[in-house]
């Protein structure tokens, strides 16, 4: 198992889903783990869950969408922790009223774009300045399998959000390779969490969408969890720029099996 002894994370994201499972599993493999939601009561129970099981976390509110917010949390980290090494990207919203072209309401193009996407690009700006302060640094920023493919179920605005994040992600890990930071993303593919359940509100769509994922069930966020790990620690030195795929073989599948 790969460790974040003695490294600082910060989470964004850390409430729920992917973000708190990432945050548990952080602290249990060492790393000291600011907490990071707009959700402050989330967060804070997150952290009671890190410290119940010994581990070291404090909590912070931030709207990622915001450049005030963004930069409170790096300056959180590093008061609290000394220091940063690991920067997680992971907070983002999959709206109800996001869909197709025609029908998707410009104000949740640009609420979608805002925390989706610049919320990435404000955790960089105010983040990496202090990866270099601590001599270098994992950023992990959360795509999505739908980076890659196209779906009939339209979500137009977190879809081009996501493929943002993964074309900012390649630069960002060309522009910093030298640094010692290394970037990269992690595509999900579709998981068992708050975010897509209510989106694939039915029976019915929940069906529509396990025909396309060859293993037959959705991904946990535990499972991104221990992929976020490996690309945080040492253990994925070498890696940079990538697209790290967890997704149940869906990007893989033109027909998969009944
Ligand atoms: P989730 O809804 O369980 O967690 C998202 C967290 O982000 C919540 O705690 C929420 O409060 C927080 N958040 C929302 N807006 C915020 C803001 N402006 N500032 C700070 N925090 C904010 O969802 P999840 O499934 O854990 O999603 C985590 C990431 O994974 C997201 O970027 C999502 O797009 C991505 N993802 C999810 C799936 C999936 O199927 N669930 C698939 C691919 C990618």
């Amino acid at each position: 198992m790969p460790d974040l002894n003695d490294k600082v994370a910060l989470i964004t994201g850390a409430a729920s889903g992917i973000g708190r499972e990432s945050a548990l599993l952080f602290a249990e493999q060492g790393a000291r783990v600011l907490c990071v939601d707009i959700d402050q009561d989330g967060a804070e129970q997150t952290v009671r869950m890190i410290q119940d099981a010994g581990g070291q976390a404090a909590a912070c509110r931030a709207d990622v969408s915001r450049a005030a917010d963004a930069e409170a949390m790096i300056a959180a980290a590093e008061q609290t922790f000394g220091r940063l090494n690991v920067l997680f990207n992971n907070a983002g919203i999959m709206h109800s009223d996001d869909g197709t072209s025609q029908d998707t309401p410009e104000d949740i193009w640009d609420l979608t774009m805002n925390i989706n996407l610049k919320g990435v690009f404000l955790g960089c700006r105010y983040g990496i300045p202090a990866l270099r302060r601590s001599g270098g640094g994992s950023i992990i920023n959360t795509a999505s399998f739908v980076a890659h493919l196209g779906a009939a179920t339209a979500q137009i605005a977190y879809t081009a959000s996501k493929g943002g994040v993964l074309a900012m992600t390649r630069e960002l890990a060309v522009i910093h390779a030298r640094e010692n930071i290394r970037v990269n993303a992690l595509c999900p593919g579709p998981l068992r969490t708050e975010l897509l359940m209510k989106f694939l509100d039915t029976e019915e769509k929940r069906q529509r969408r396990l025909v396309h994922i060859p293993m037959g069930r959705f991904g946990e966020a535990k499972e991104m969890a221990q992929a976020a790990l490996f690309l945080a620690s040492d253990a994925s030195s070498y890696m940079t720029g990538s697209e790290f795929l967890v997704d149940g073989g869906i990007t893989a599948a033109y027909v998969t099996p009944e």
